[in-house]
């Protein structure tokens, strides 16, 4: 919420306390507020591009766009905005240039590369609300020519549980559609693997807090052989999250993990960079 966003954006070595009082009438976050919210129209966002690879092939098999706010020169990371944004709102019309912006690139490499490049976007619960995501979705890809099966739309596990009703009616929509669906920091909430398996899901993401100790952790490391074993019997792919040693890839190959994602394998790069690792990668 917006206390903590302020506590985090005014230093993180200092406690600070505020009421929500407070908090409403600081000029720093009205600044700030200002500021995103001219975001848009100054053109100020841009997406990064990260890949996802075969575990198996070690071929690309899409990427993630994550968005960026070019601040007067300074690229602020979403943790910095995005809770402002969902906050006021801001979050949906920025969250259709993403995915306008995603879709757009995605078509323009798989027709420069003739790569069957998939490209998947995030979604806040505030998009999930709007009754006319749907349409904005097909409306985009019809826009932009990219086929829906090569749209995937991230959720997050608790986002998913918390709206379990409606997310399972708008999930069914999407679905219908085309469009995969992927389950984000998937494991974090155990609590619902039950309900997870009844909703119309492609892909797991394995949160990458539970490889970060893998291979060394014995206890880790079965853990995720296990939630690897539980989405193939479920029929749902997986995709490893935050792979940064080639230790993790090779114990996620071994295992059978179908997808991987990670600065050891790729860091979130500019569309020049990563138009230029599809185009090596794709004539390869
Ligand atoms: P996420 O969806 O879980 O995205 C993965 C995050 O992990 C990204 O952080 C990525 O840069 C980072 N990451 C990737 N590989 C590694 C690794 O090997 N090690 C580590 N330590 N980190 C890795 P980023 O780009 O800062 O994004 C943070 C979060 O912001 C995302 O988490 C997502 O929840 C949100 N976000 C980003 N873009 C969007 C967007 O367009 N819309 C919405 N609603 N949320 C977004
Ligand atoms: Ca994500
Ligand atoms: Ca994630
Ligand atoms: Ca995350």
């Amino acid at each position: 919420d917006l206390a903590m966003y302020q506590a985090k954006s005014r230093g993180r070595n200092r406690v600070q306390v505020f009421s929500d009082k407070m908090v409403s009438v600081t000029p720093d976050t009205l600044l700030l507020e200002n500021d995103l919210y001219k975001a848009l129209e100054r053109d100020e966002l841009r997406l990064h591009f990260q890949p996802q690879f075969d575990c198996r092939s070690g071929r690309i098999t899409g990427a993630e766009a994550l968005l960026r706010w070019d601040h007067g020169g300074r690229l602020i990371p979403p943790s910095d905005f995005i809770p402002l944004a969902e906050e006021t709102g801001l979050i949906v019309p920025m969250g259709e240039w993403v995915l306008q912006r995603a879709c757009t690139m995605a078509q323009q490499w798989r027709e420069l590369s003739g790569w069957p490049l998939r490209i998947a976007v995030n979604l806040s619960a505030l998009q999930l609300d709007q009754p006319d995501l749907i349409d904005t979705v097909a409306r985009t890809l019809a826009e932009t020519g990219l086929p829906a099966t090569a749209l995937e739309l991230e959720i997050t596990e608790s986002v998913v549980v918390r709206e379990s009703l409606r997310a399972a009616d708008v999930l069914m929509q999407l679905r219908a559609l085309g469009v995969g669906i992927a389950i984000d920091d998937f494991g974090v909430g155990y609590s619902s693997f039950a309900y997870l398996r009844e909703l119309p899901v492609d892909r797991f993401k394995l949160d990458r807090s539970f490889l970060s100790a893998v291979p060394q952790s014995g206890g880790d490391s079965r853990l995720v052989a296990a939630l690897i074993a539980m989405g193939h019997r479920l029929e749902v792919g997986i995709v490893a999250e935050g792979v940064e040693t080639q230790a993790q890839a090779d114990f996620l190959k071994a295992h059978g993990c179908d997808e991987a994602q990670g600065y050891h394998l790729g860091r979130p790069m500019k569309e020049e960079a990563f138009e230029a690792l599809l185009m090596a990668h794709s004539s390869e």
